[in-house]
């Protein structure tokens, strides 16, 4: 069963997850003003963004395209106008034109071959889009992404790529009973960060998209400038 919160249990989620932010950040010496929160409002209704949007928040997050733009669409005629939408989930090759659309940054370029067709798509509607490359840093095989090692072999063609701007790297650490054990995980981005900064100097590499509900504070004791939160949020999801 599929739990749908009341609008005030939203805004009081909200208000517990910017205080998780801000004690971690503290715990870490970060400023919490560096860190933005992804509400992941995947399989949500309209109902649920809009009582986050009245309680302030503006950056939402969904994993398929489809539910990506008819929610954009319907935020539109509900006058949701500030709203940055960030697309999280995995993009398959023959739906890279869906992508090109009103969006603040895409999180889910997981190879190559997606990144070349969203460069393609992007030059052809004249645009330029911002994006992170997810790496399985964990190396657990049902994730997506380029490995560490593909993504430092293949950064000069990403970088040369005209209608991208990479900004960073996202990364989903396993999902485990005690948190503290993805800690390593997000080490792991940020020094492959460090890595290919100091391989590409010209590339301005600030974001580090990582932390779920399960995980978040560990991961901005690590670096994180995005955190993609949903049911800290919104409440449990059906499969
Ligand atoms: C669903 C999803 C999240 C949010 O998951 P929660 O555990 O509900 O916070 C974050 N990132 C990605 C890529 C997701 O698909």
């Amino acid at each position: 069963m599929s739990t749908e919160l009341s609008a005030q249990a939203i805004v009081d989620n909200l208000a517990a997850v910017h205080q998780q932010i801000e004690q971690s950040a503290k715990r870490a010496g970060r400023d919490p003003a560096e860190i933005t929160l992804v509400a992941v409002s995947k399989t949500k209704p309209m109902a649920a963004i809009e009582a986050a949007y009245a309680a302030g928040q503006r950056d939402f997050g969904e994993n398929r395209l489809e539910e990506l733009w008819e929610k954009v669409e319907a935020a539109q005629r509900l006058g949701l106008e500030e709203i940055r939408w960030h697309m999280i989930g995995t993009i398959q090759s023959r739906k890279t034109n869906l992508v090109i659309g009103p969006f603040a940054l895409i999180h889910s370029v997981d190879r190559l071959k997606i990144a070349q067709r969203l460069s393609r798509d992007a030059t052809a509607a004249e645009c330029v889009l911002s994006v992170l490359l997810e790496v399985n840093v964990s190396g657990e095989e049902s994730k997506h992404g380029f490995t560490a090692e593909s993504v430092r072999a293949c950064a000069a063609e990403l970088f040369a790529l005209p209608a991208l701007q990479i900004k960073g790297l996202m990364t989903m650490a396993p999902f485990v009973a005690d948190a503290e054990e993805t800690r390593p995980v997000f080490q792991a981005l940020r020094q492959l960060r460090d890595a290919l900064h100091a391989q590409q100097p010209s590339a301005r590499l600030p974001h580090l998209s990582m932390g779920m509900t399960n995980d978040f504070p560990i991961a901005i004791e690590e670096g994180a400038t995005l955190v993609r939160v949903g049911s800290a949020i919104f409440g449990s999801r059906t499969p």
